[in-house]
């Protein structure tokens, strides 16, 4: 049952102007708190893709003429404009996924950090002088965007994730189409206002809603589309690469993730009890850098699971908006049941869960989809809890003899995202750098956490291989010129 509260109706931003879809449809974005709508936003379809489509590919060449300086000043004022609405957004992401309202406000400053960064790209230089073998010629490179960028994001980091896509396709000289995940796309809506407010120039920056079905689909398969970028599932990203390699454009591809963190024998067992909690379990394991699988040396193993056991017992559950709740519901119904499909797998398979896993009842609770994180101990590396992108805050606990082992346990998996190890011991770190096989390694620090000016990407089935934020946008969202000159 949802209640419905009187809430604000959020439009599809095409070529500058507020616009509804023709369908006359609008769906409802929830609380997973409550239960509650908090607003709803276009149900659109194919034809105002297209509009939207339309008006990038219209807009693109005076967009790119208009130089790369100015472009980056137009990100500078966005960033400014979504200072200013710092608190409003923030809140409006913890309403509408849950995530408590510091993650919230730690996200939406990450957001205005990233716009900063890449409006200083304005200012950066595009190529570099080569010699030419010729010593009369002048040989060098020069970035040139790529045209129309398609941008299509998941409800878990409905502020950072877009904005780490769009500002560097905007300062490389893109105009974008942005397709936002349907259980975000309030949140999301407020950053295109930011945008809108900034004043880009017609057609630059469009917004549609839909499904992903209808809008996500057939923004992949639109003929005036010049490159792709994708965050989300790796079914849905298979898709994306299958079309995008038969027309020949540029994809990028940024999925799940099954992440390990190994403790060792001599790791500091405080410190690793505390970067397993915070990377496993904030954000309610809705991080595609979560910590899934925690992978400990036998020597060590009884310790490190009873201080873990009786950490994770004093996390506070509830609302993200409230003072002291650490942890919010999970993003959705989708999302809840997932977990508790999870949870019943375990048991079957013969895993033993030793802590939490269960659905929260009572008054604070029934409206929600509030659970306790879930650790499961006697897991072997064949289960689907050891193989499986749960995207829920459950630890999988599996046993290793030593270093070596530990490593091959932690490769044994189609995913090659992010990966740590707690360990005082330099020629474990060393060993882990080189032979883990993930893009993000991380060494005594939780698994997740990313930063804004270095490269984020996975390996294996984690990603398709390009590399987001930092200077590493820069090689997807352009392409190179190689310019030879003479004299004449
Ligand atoms: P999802 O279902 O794949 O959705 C991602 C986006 O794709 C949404 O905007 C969705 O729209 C859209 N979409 C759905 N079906 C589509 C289709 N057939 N064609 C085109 N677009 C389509 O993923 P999610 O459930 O939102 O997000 C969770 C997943 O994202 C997890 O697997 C997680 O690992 C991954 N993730 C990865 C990273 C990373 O950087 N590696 C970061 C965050 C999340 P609708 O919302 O309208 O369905
Ligand atoms: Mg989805």
């Amino acid at each position: 049952m949802t209640t419905t509260i009187t809430t604000k109706t959020y439009s599809n931003y095409i070529n500058n102007e507020w616009v509804e879809t023709t369908s006359g449809k609008t769906f409802a974005s929830i609380n997973p708190a409550t239960k509650e709508v908090l607003g709803h936003a276009q149900s659109s379809t194919a034809e105002e893709l297209d509009q939207a489509v339309e008006a990038a590919h219209n807009a693109k060449k005076a967009w790119r003429k208009l130089g790369q300086a100015a472009r980056g000043q137009l990100l500078f004022k966005t960033a400014n404009i979504l200072e200013a609405n710092l608190d409003e957004i923030a809140e409006s992401m913890t309403k509408e996924m849950g995530k408590t309202l510091p993650e919230a406000k730690g996200e939406t400053a990450r957001g205005i950090a990233i716009l900063r960064y890449y409006a200083g790209e304005g200012m950066r230089k595009d190529g570099d002088v080569i010699p030419s073998s010729d010593k009369d010629a002048l040989m060098f490179t020069k970035r040139t965007p790529l045209g129309v960028v398609g941008v299509i994001t998941p409800w878990n980091f409905p502020v950072a994730i877009p904005i780490w896509k769009i500002a560097p396709a905007l300062v490389y000289g893109n105009t974008i189409v942005f397709k936002p995940a349907s259980e975000a796309a309030v949140t999301a809506s407020k950053v295109v206002e930011c945008f809108a407010q900034a004043g880009f120039p017609e057609g630059v920056f469009n917004f549609v809603t839909g499904s992903g079905s209808v809008v996500g689909q057939g923004l992949i398969d639109h003929p005036k589309l010049n490159a792709i970028t994708f965050t989300g599932s790796e079914s849905v990203g298979q898709s994306v690469a299958k079309s995008a390699s038969a027309r020949g454009i540029k994809f990028q591809l940024e999925m799940g993730g099954k992440n390990p963190v190994i403790v060792t024998k001599n790791a500091n067992i405080d410190q690793a009890v505390e970067g397993v909690i915070s990377g496993a379990f904030r954000s309610s394991g809705q991080k595609c850098t979560a910590t899934s699988r925690v992978i400990v040396e036998e020597k060590v193993f009884d310790e490190f699971k009873q201080k873990l056991i009786n950490e994770s017992a004093k996390i506070t559950v509830g609302d993200g908006l409230e003072d002291g709740v650490w942890l919010g519901p999970c993003a959705s119904e989708s999302q809840f049941n997932t977990f508790k499909e999870y949870i019943e797998k375990g048991k079957q398979e013969g895993a033993n869960l030793v802590h939490g896993g269960e659905v929260l009842t009572g008054d604070k609770y029934d409206k929600g989809f509030f659970v306790t994180p879930a650790i499961f101990d006697e897991v072997t590396a064949e289960m689907a809890i050891a193989q499986d992108e749960i995207f829920g805050p459950v630890i999988a606990l599996i046993k290793a003899s030593d270093l070596e082992d530990a490593i091959e346990l932690a490769n044994n998996t189609k995913y090659g995202l992010s990966a740590s190890i707690f360990t005082s011991d330099i020629n474990s770190i060393l060993e882990f750098i080189d032979d883990i096989e993930v893009g993000l390694v991380r060494i005594n620090a939780e698994s997740a956490g990313v930063e804004l000016q270095a490269p984020f990407g996975g390996m294996k089935a984690s990603s398709s291989g390009s590399r987001e934020q930092g200077e590493a946008a820069k090689d997807f969202y352009t392409a190179i010129k190689t310019v030879f000159i003479k004299g004449s």
